[in-house]
């Protein structure tokens, strides 16, 4: 199973923002929408960063209340590991272990197509994992 298998089940929409859009703003994006993180784009569309859950929790803790009104650009993560939609779902797991973070935005050619999250890996794998399975039982049934 691919990245591509995942965004053709959720689709390609992906909630982005301005560098100068507030936290306060962004969380609730978060809340209302029920998702993890945000991308920050550019003028140009451009992927300039990613604001998730745990740098706002990291804003609120080092600022206190004044994050709130701190901009996307002072709270994101810079430099943003993406994922292409021909990668497996065990290549994106690693990624993600490895990089400690539960995101990947979708990118090929520069062209933004979607993102992965934690849960629609863990969901693939666990409907790959039932296929294989039924496969397996179809087989010992027929031998
Ligand atoms: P998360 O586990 O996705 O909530 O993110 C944990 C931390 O990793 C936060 O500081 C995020 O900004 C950062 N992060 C999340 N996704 C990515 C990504 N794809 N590339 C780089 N950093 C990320």
């Amino acid at each position: 199973m691919f990245v591509s298998d995942i965004l053709a089940e959720k689709g390609g929409l992906v909630y982005t923002v301005s560098p100068g859009t507030t936290v306060s703003h962004i969380s609730r994006q978060l809340s209302t929408r029920r998702i993890g993180s945000v991308l920050v784009v550019d003028r140009l569309d451009r992927l300039a960063g990613i604001v998730s859950e745990r740098d706002i929790v990291n804003a609120v803790a080092t600022h206190g209340a004044p994050a709130l009104e701190l901009d996307a650009s002072e709270v994101m993560t810079r430099n943003v590991v993406t994922c292409d939609p021909d990668d497996s779902i065990d290549q994106v797991m690693e990624t993600m272990t490895q990089g400690r973070f539960r995101h990947l935005p979708v990118v090929r050619h520069g062209e933004l197509l979607g993102l992965v999250s934690i849960g629609d890996v863990v969901k693939a794998r666990i409907a790959e994992t039932q296929h294989e399975a039924e496969a397996l039982r179809a087989y010992i049934v027929a031998g």
